[in-house]
């Protein structure tokens, strides 16, 4: 089934809900027996921390999207990777995992879990002998995210889930920054999927959401485990967002990607930029590898300045429509010089570096705002 079906018609029965193209909110925190109600857990709505229709609809659409047999939503990305986490995870467990992932995740393996004596190894991701390595008797968790948001640093899907194959661990991803609609990690051996609906799922910068998918046995086991019982379920409310959002999830990711190879062009002609940082650029060192196992790249990127960082942080406050903050995914672009203080590079961040989302209000404005923002700093 191709994407764009799925975001519209699949698993949708307007008949059920008098006709509406659009589903209800099921605002309703339990459902009682009744005709069309009855019978054991499965095909039964109970309670909405278990199951609820809304939701039931956005996560039938991301399973599918991801050639996945089942989804769970949760209430934030973190709750989603925390839950995924954890359903691998036991006392003295070991974890090998890409030390550029979102930085909360990082914290919650390497801080958090210490107190049920989980280790783990950060590797840097882009070399599979490396991530081999590292793998120990107990290591029960492969963790990855590829592209890494601030380098996008690559890791090789389908050699990486053989790896873990061979040494019986577990592969889970966080496709936040791909989209289903760029990358399907769970058709090249991955086990598990993990997402922040935050980003593109929602689209619109106004919910808070996660999702896992998976195998429908381990999807099941975490519903019924980590997400019943640390109850970090999505709302409906949310829900329906996110599936309001999802309608148009293959257009916007589309112009997101349009949008960021011209802003890509632009940043690679201008003098006061050493190098523009985005896995579909030619330049970057993975391009090879990103092609293999991606469709496409979305809006965010990263450009390394060649300026005093006092400067950098000046052209960003001059800009207009890229507003300075995290996060990412939205319509808008947002603008971020997280490197722009750093003496020198490192493991995770480069000196200089800018990171840009690139969101949907057309690259010649964007472009247009930049050459105004250098322009009136640099004269
Ligand atoms: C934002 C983000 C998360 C966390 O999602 P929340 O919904 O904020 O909890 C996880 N991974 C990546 C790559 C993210 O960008």
């Amino acid at each position: 089934m191709r994407a764009e079906e799925i975001c519209t018609h699949y698993s949708e029965d307007p008949s059920r809900f008098a006709g509406a193209v659009t589903p209800p909110i099921f605002q309703s925190s339990l459902f009682t027996e009744c005709e069309g109600n009855e019978g054991d857990r499965e095909g039964r709505y109970a309670y909405t921390r278990v199951s609820n229709p809304t939701t039931e609809i956005v996560e039938n659409k991301v399973a599918a999207l991801e050639q996945g047999e089942a989804a769970k939503c949760f209430s934030s990305g973190m709750g989603a990777i925390s839950a995924a986490m954890m359903h691998y995870l036991k006392k003295d467990s070991h974890v090998v995992a890409v030390a550029s992932i979102y930085g909360p995740a990082h914290r919650f393996l390497a801080e958090y879990m210490k107190r049920f004596g989980v280790e783990v190894t950060f590797v840097k991701g882009t070399d599979t002998e490396e991530i081999e390595g590292a793998i120990r008797e107990n290591t029960d968790l492969i963790y990855l995210e590829s592209p890494s948001t601030y380098l996008f640093l690559v890791q090789d899907l389908s050699k990486i889930a053989e790896i873990a194959k061979r040494h019986h661990a577990a592969t889970v991803i966080d496709n936040t920054y791909c989209t289903p609609i760029f990358q399907k990690p769970l058709t090249f051996g991955i086990d598990m999927v993990v997402h922040s609906a935050s980003k593109y799922l929602g689209g619109h910068s106004d919910i808070i959401g996660g999702v896992v998918i998976g195998r429908k046995e381990e999807i099941d086991q975490i519903a019924q485990s980590e997400r019943e019982l640390f109850g970090a379920v999505m709302s409906p409310f949310d829900s329906w967002l996110m599936l309001r959002g999802i309608r148009t999830l293959p257009v916007r990711m589309k112009q997101h990607m349009v949008n960021a190879m011209e802003m890509a062009a632009y940043f690679q002609e201008l003098p006061v930029v050493k190098e523009v940082i985005y896995p579909w650029w030619e330049t970057h060192p993975q391009y090879e590898l990103a092609k293999k196992q991606m469709t496409g790249a979305s809006g965010l990127m990263s450009v390394v300045f060649d300026l005093p960082g006092e400067q950098i942080k000046r052209i960003v406050r001059e800009l207009e429509f890229f507003h300075r903050g995290p996060s990412w995914g939205g319509f808008e672009s947002l603008i971020s010089p997280v490197g722009a203080d750093l003496e020198q590079d490192n493991e995770t961040m480069k000196k200089g570096l800018v990171r840009l989302h690139i969101g949907l209000e057309g690259a010649d404005l964007l472009k247009e705002d930049f050459e105004r923002a250098v322009k009136n700093v640099l004269g």
